[in-house]
């Protein structure tokens, strides 16, 4: 029973909320297995990207999608796969894949496809995964929903700065006009659009350290499961 994930920590929020370091940092805490839903949708984006197909042509996507072959392992707390063999890597990551991702999210027959694998992986224990729909959609019957968010500015300037670590280069402005796209896309699509997720607890995580977000989610966790 896919949704009566009891052990599923989902965190939602947009864009450069502080999702992944935080959610990684729980996963370290609970000794739980962290999830990265975005790479599944980064991973069908660079397969498509790389195959040539029209990432803006929804029925283009959809045909691609059943001739993947994923894996999935876990290794040091984390989800990994691999497609057609492949790890992609830090490709995943690239700015084709970055621009184009959520326009390949938008496609109902990708999201069907990974809502049902994200599900399957509760088979390597206890989860926090971190998304746009895993309150709503993906397990919307989890009691430990949270939804991070941040002022804009805030966003774009802590993505520039892992931009520029990694790329060498960042431009905040330009890192501002990127996310407004994504989480304009993400919010407006008709399936699984970005929301806060019915009984999740919202935390702005503008003017809080990465160490006070983790440590309000593990109390809340650790509240939960206490017997009453
Ligand atoms: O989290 P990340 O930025 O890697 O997500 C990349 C994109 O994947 C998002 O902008 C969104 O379009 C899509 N996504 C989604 N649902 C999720 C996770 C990611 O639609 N649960």
């Amino acid at each position: 029973m896919p949704n009566s994930a009891s052990s599923v920590v989902a965190i939602d929020g947009p864009s450069a909320s502080g999702k992944s370091t935080v959610a990684r940092r729980v996963a370290g805490e609970l000794g739980w297995v962290y999830v990265d839903s975005g790479a599944l949708y980064r991973g069908v984006t660079w397969k498509a990207l790389r195959e040539g197909v029209d990432t803006s042509r929804p029925e283009a996507v959809a045909a691609l999608v059943p001739r993947l072959v994923w894996e999935f392992s876990e290794a040091q707390r984390a989800v990994h796969f691999t497609m057609d063999g492949e790890d992609p890597g830090l490709q995943l990551r690239s700015e084709p894949v970055r621009e184009a991702v959520s326009d390949v999210a938008a496609v109902p027959e990708v999201r069907a496809f990974i809502v049902g694998e994200l599900r399957r992986l509760t088979a390597f224990g206890p989860l926090v995964m971190e998304g746009r729909d895993i309150g709503s959609v993906v397990f919307p019957l989890t009691p430990l929903k949270f939804y991070l968010d941040a002022d804009p500015l805030e966003r774009a300037r802590r993505r520039a700065q892992e931009l520029a670590q990694a790329e060498g280069r960042s431009d905040v402005g330009r890192v501002l006009d990127s996310l407004a796209r994504r989480d304009g896309k993400d919010s407006a699509r008709p399936t699984a659009p970005l929301q806060i997720p019915l009984g999740a607890q919202v935390i702005n995580t503008t003017a809080l350290s990465i160490a006070q977000v983790v440590a309000l989610i593990v109390a809340a966790v650790r509240r939960a499961a206490a017997p009453p």
